[in-house]
């Protein structure tokens, strides 16, 4: 397949920058990418002489990009494919069920551009399921990478709504425990507690909630086994502990101090992911029982738009998240590249990079996506206009998605 009359920008497509180029994919990969567009008389020539070393092709399918930017596919590094949302406790009943609901949900992120996702907590590990029923190709959906169930020392009471996306462990030794039975479980990584949780009526997001031994425990067990650690933790006690630890990825970070960031910009493998459209709110669409949420979600916004942009400005290297499900308000209006341009100061390339390159590193597969280049996974989005110069093209889906090659949008 050739995609004609495309517009690429030069970080994303291995320096190539082209108002007028071209892509060509084959058996899910991009195989070339040409800084000028082919004419009709090329395109066919050049599907010819692709035609000549395969056994079995036609005439190329052409598609005419009409000067529309062509960028990697978007990846969601911390997302949960069954959220707050979509999830009651109810579903546990069916399991099945739960399976069909979730992978529904995390199909849709295709239509948003997402062609990766990293699930940061499920119940029943069905994110698991889903990953692989994806992968074998039973069903089309985003390429998921899994953590599984929360690893969590004892924090939140069992009426909470969401207590079975946890796997709780108190100790070093039960949370080496709780570690080796989610990558036995097939756990692509470790998502951990180490902050109280904003969601949770009880959780205090500046407290921590693990102690170093445990958190050292979990590093040394996901490290054993070739993976790493992703730690929920707001409060900056947390976040240091995760920095001094070990932790490759700390979510959320929202209260990160100076003296981490300088702790944090000595490590070579470690990311902040903040998830700044999950403290947006929509008062009309918050439920009663979630009411409490209104002033803390606010107050926490306001802190971290200080605290996060030192974190930008000083270079942490920083992925792009949600937090948030696909059907929310957050995805329908693109408020994570919103508020990271307006309220974060991110300039336009570095939020499209966070979601793209950066995110390709965070997930450490780099080396085949993330960017637009000879031999990567064909993930690609079409958007109409430029977002480089205006980020709020980003804030609607794309034209066009495509998956490792296909078009699914
Ligand atoms: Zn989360």
């Amino acid at each position: 397949m050739l995609l004609n009359h495309c517009r690429l920008i030069k970080e994303f497509s291995g320096g190539v920058e082209t108002a007028d180029g071209a892509v060509r994919l084959e058996d899910g990969k991009i195989v070339e990418v040409f800084a000028e567009a082919l004419s009709e008389a090329d395109s066919s020539a050049m599907a010819d002489s692709s035609a000549a070393s395969e056994t079995v092709t036609g005439s190329e399918a052409v598609i005419d990009c009409q000067g529309k930017t062509l960028l990697p596919g978007l990846m969601d590094t911390h997302t949960h494919i069954i959220g707050i949302t979509g999830y009651s406790s109810e579903l546990l009943k069916s399991p099945m069920k739960l399976f069909m609901k979730s992978a529904a949900a995390a199909q849709a992120y295709l239509d948003y551009g997402f062609t990766t996702l990293r699930d940061c907590g499920t119940p029943l590990r069905v994110a698991n399921f889903v990953r692989d029923a994806f992968a074998a190709g039973l069903m089309v959906g985003p390429r998921i990478i899994s953590g599984g169930c929360i690893v969590s020392p004892t924090e939140i009471e069992e009426m909470d709504s969401i207590y079975e996306m946890y796997s709780w462990a108190d100790g070093a030794d039960a949370i080496k425990r709780a570690v080796r039975k989610e990558l036995a479980e097939h756990a692509d990584y470790i998502k951990i507690m180490a902050s109280g949780s904003a969601f949770h009526k009880q959780g205090i997001p500046v407290q921590p909630i693990i102690t170093a031994e445990e958190l050292s425990a979990a590093v040394e067990i996901a490290d054993m086994k070739g993976t790493y650690v992703a730690a929920h933790a707001h409060g900056d006690g947390a976040i240091r502990l995760c920095v001094d630890k070990g932790v490759r990825t700390v979510e959320h970070a929202t209260f990160i101090s100076e003296e981490t960031i300088e702790a944090a910009l000595a490590r070579e493998d470690f990311y902040l992911v903040p998830t700044l459209s999950a403290m947006y709110q929509n008062p009309e669409k918050t439920p009663l029982e979630m009411m409490f949420l209104v002033d803390k979600l606010k107050n926490m916004l306001q802190i971290s738009t200080k605290c996060l942009r030192k974190a930008y400005d000083a270079g942490l290297k920083i992925g792009f998240a949600t937090d948030s499900t696909v059907g929310m308000d957050q995805y329908e209006q693109g408020i994570e590249f919103q508020y990271r341009s307006e309220l974060f100061g991110m300039s336009n390339i570095d939020i499209l990079l966070q979601a793209t390159k950066v995110n390709a590193e965070i997930v450490e597969m780099s080396d085949c996506l993330g960017e637009v280049k000879q031999g990567y996974i064909a993930d690609l989005i079409l958007v109409d206009g430029k977002p480089d110069q205006d980020i709020s093209v980003m804030y609607h889906k794309p034209d066009m998605v495509f998956l490792a090659g296909e078009r699914v949008r």
